[in-house]
């Protein structure tokens, strides 16, 4: 970190500058325009960064649940240099190929359950979220049903900000910040299994992904979407039973099921990807984040070969359809190179291990802390809820902003963590990087009962 009594001068240029020239994403503009930025990062190592200030935190959310392999790791660097220098970017438009995409390509299919071997590249999660929903409504086009392009994705869901992606969102925060949503989209209630194994007489059975199929006809349905366990909605772990049901269903209906494993891929949950926790092998699946560590900007749409033979029998045509930066050689050579790390370093083993201890502390801070409740971590994805009176399952009013003074207090301390308070719920979510070890987990969790400790005063 730079020393901030010589550069006094450094500081006030940066947040002033931020504040008339950066305008943020995911961010309240006044609270810009009042505060100035939250923080200024200038480095990071290992589980850790440091701000301008030189103050360092445990980052709790691995940035944003991308920094899977933490901070400052050379090899990521150097996969970078060195392909910047040899081809930093070649095309893949008209069968343009090169060696890191096409190696990516095969060792993602070496990894991913099932047919998945062919991947389509992207720069992120929403753009393979928007790829995923033109490439199927494409096939079906081809394939004379071009009245199937609904997308059924579920209530606080979160697949991103595009146009498309953001209309999949459940999220009704980020699906109505803007206007004119794009048609066909349709949001299903999360975790109705009884309903999606066809059982009727539920209350909301409408509201179920077979309730919606049944009212809008099988034969306008496109395909399915959904995390594997969500993220940005609070970390909501579906019911075992659950994801496989959703299989049957679309099965039975010969509609596509999509896994966007934006968060949950590449190890985050203890697993490489999120649907092997309930062995289940979606149609597609959605890939981004975890798969550079966050080094690097790189996404996909892993798809069966039998999807892209079908696609090959059905048109010469051109796939209209890519972006600059698809296969991108630079993004692809971090990419392999994160990859070779998770599998040399064990650090899905790993993530298992930190499992049990992450449960563990989170009993721990259930014990001690009245408030907390419903504690829940798969791998390294973790959250619990703070609650005003968790026998009761009463919440604290909106105003109290209960996570986000939790967060604000783990912030003060040292560790960050998110905050999620979606309509009244109050999840305070932890998802360090993967390679966190014991005494990370147990600095962190310090922390987390000394922020509840001064909640409780507060609240009091
Ligand atoms: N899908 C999921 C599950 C995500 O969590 C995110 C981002 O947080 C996205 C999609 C969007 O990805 P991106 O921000 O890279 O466009």
């Amino acid at each position: 970190a730079i020393n901030v009594k010589n550069n006094q001068n450094l500081v006030d240029q940066l947040i002033e500058w931020d504040q008339k020239h950066f305008l943020h994403p995911t961010s309240s503009v006044r609270a810009h325009q009042q505060n100035g930025p939250e923080h200024i990062f200038m480095e990071g190592n290992g589980v850790r960064v440091k701000d301008i200030y030189g103050n360092e935190y445990i980052d709790g959310l691995s940035a944003l649940w991308n920094v899977n392999l933490g901070y400052g790791r050379t090899d990521l660097g150097e996969a970078a240099k060195k392909q910047m220098e040899t081809l930093p970017f070649s095309s893949s438009f008209n069968n343009y190929s090169n060696e890191q995409a096409i190696k990516l390509a095969h060792k993602i299919s070496k990894l991913a359950p099932g047919d998945l071997n062919v991947s389509f590249f992207t720069s992120g999660g929403s753009e393979s979220n928007e790829s995923v929903f033109k490439i199927i409504r494409h096939y079906w086009k081809l394939k004379g049903q071009e009245k199937r392009t609904k997308i059924i994705s579920l209530g606080r869901a979160y697949h991103g900000v595009t146009m498309g992606a953001s209309s999949a969102t459940g999220m009704d925060t980020f699906r109505t910040f803007s206007t004119a949503h794009s048609p066909d989209f349709i949001q299903a209630m999360p975790y109705l299994t009884d309903c999606e194994k066809g059982k009727k007489n539920d209350l909301n059975f409408e509201h179920s992904i077979r309730g919606i199929i049944e009212r809008e006809g099988e034969d306008k349905i496109a395909a399915v979407i959904l995390e594997p366990i969500q993220g940005a909605g609070g970390v909501n772990v579906p019911p075992g039973g659950y994801l496989q049901a959703v299989r049957d269903l679309c099965n039975e209906y010969g509609i596509f099921m999509i896994a966007d494993e934006v968060i949950c891929g590449f190890g985050r949950t203890g697993k490489m990807f999120g649907v092997e926790n309930w062995n289940v092998v979606p149609d597609f699946m959605t890939v981004a984040k975890g798969i550079t560590s966050g080094y690097i900007p790189l996404g996909a749409v892993i798809m069966k070969d039998s999807f892209r033979d079908e696609l090959a029998s059905l048109t010469d045509n051109i796939l209209f359809h890519g972006f600059t930066y698809s296969g991108h050689p630079t993004s692809c050579a971090v990419a392999l190179k994160t990859l070779e790390v998770l599998e040399n370093e064990n650090i899905i083993s790993h993530v298992k291990d930190m499992e049990a201890v992450v449960l563990e502390r989170f009993e721990t801070l259930k014990n001690r802390h009245f408030n907390v409740t419903n504690d829940r971590c798969v791998g390294l994805l973790g959250a619990f809820d703070v609650l005003k009176d968790p026998s009761s399952n009463t919440r604290f009013a909106p105003e109290q902003n209960a996570a986000m003074v939790v967060a604000r207090g783990c912030n003060k301390r040292g560790l960050i963590v998110r905050p999620v308070m979606y309509k009244g719920a109050n999840s305070v979510v932890f998802a360090p990087p993967l390679v966190a070890n014991k005494s990370d987990i147990n600095e962190a969790m310090n922390i987390f009962s000394e922020a509840l400790k001064e909640f409780e005063k507060k609240v009091k």
